[in-house]
């Protein structure tokens, strides 16, 4: 698709990664499947993708984990399309 950003470059298939940081914990998701510009590098991640995010770094938060790197992996994205 055509980056809403730059309006120039176009976005290829690719993985990103993603630190997200809540009260004192702290989650960094590495290999998330990602849409990047190969123009301006602006990063889309998929509604179904974002929201396994969250899901995820809810329970790790309610572990009172305090930091943790995630490895995402397709399996976790498909599932979220079902719950
Ligand atoms: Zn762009």
């Amino acid at each position: 698709m055509k980056c809403a950003i730059c309006r120039n470059g176009t976005t290829q298939n690719g993985y990103t990664s993603i630190v997200l940081e809540r009260d004192e914990t702290t989650l960094v998701f590495k290999q998330i499947p990602a849409q990047i510009c190969d123009n301006c590098g602006e990063e889309y991640i998929s509604s179904a993708v974002n929201k396994t995010l969250l899901e995820r770094a809810n329970k790790e938060v309610d572990r009172g984990i305090l930091l943790e790197m995630i490895k995402f992996t397709p399996l976790q994205a498909y599932n979220s399309q079902y719950v």
